[in-house]
């Protein structure tokens, strides 16, 4: 199965990011990955542009939301693990870096905290965590 990518993830964003807030991290984050600055980022790149260029309009925001809560919803995500709350200490940026099994990391922020039960998933693999 192809995983299309996701851009929030690319932009560093919430999924309920305005505009203003993709085009300020957009504008940061090109500013790292100048293709100047090596292959690899040209890369890196390339696929921001393609990101913000998705999101920034209103239409095709909308079309990508729906096609990646269609994958979302297709993924089966495995519960391997569960968290206290009380065990979660999170850092000066409000992040809390679970590393999943898969090496990846799994982050949890005050938002997750403050539902009763959250389950997270690691942006690497299919694998998640619940928070309770
Ligand atoms: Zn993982």
């Amino acid at each position: 199965m192809h995983n299309i990518e996701n851009y929030y993830e690319v932009l560093e964003c919430p999924e309920t990011a305005t505009l203003e807030e993709l085009k300020k991290k957009y504008q940061t984050l090109v500013k790292q990955h100048h293709p100047d600055k090596g292959s690899k980022s040209y890369e890196r790149f390339v696929l921001l542009d393609k990101a913000y260029k998705t999101l920034k309009d209103e239409k095709s925001r909308k079309d990508y939301d729906a096609e990646l809560l269609a994958q979302t919803c297709n993924e089966e995500s495995v519960i391997y693990a569960s968290l206290n709350k009380k065990d979660i200490n999170l850092n000066s940026d409000g992040i809390f870096g679970f590393t999943c099994r898969c090496g990846g990391e799994i982050p949890i922020t005050e938002e997750h905290l403050c539902e009763d039960e959250c389950i997270v998933e690691c942006s690497e693999c299919s694998n998640a965590i619940l928070i309770k």
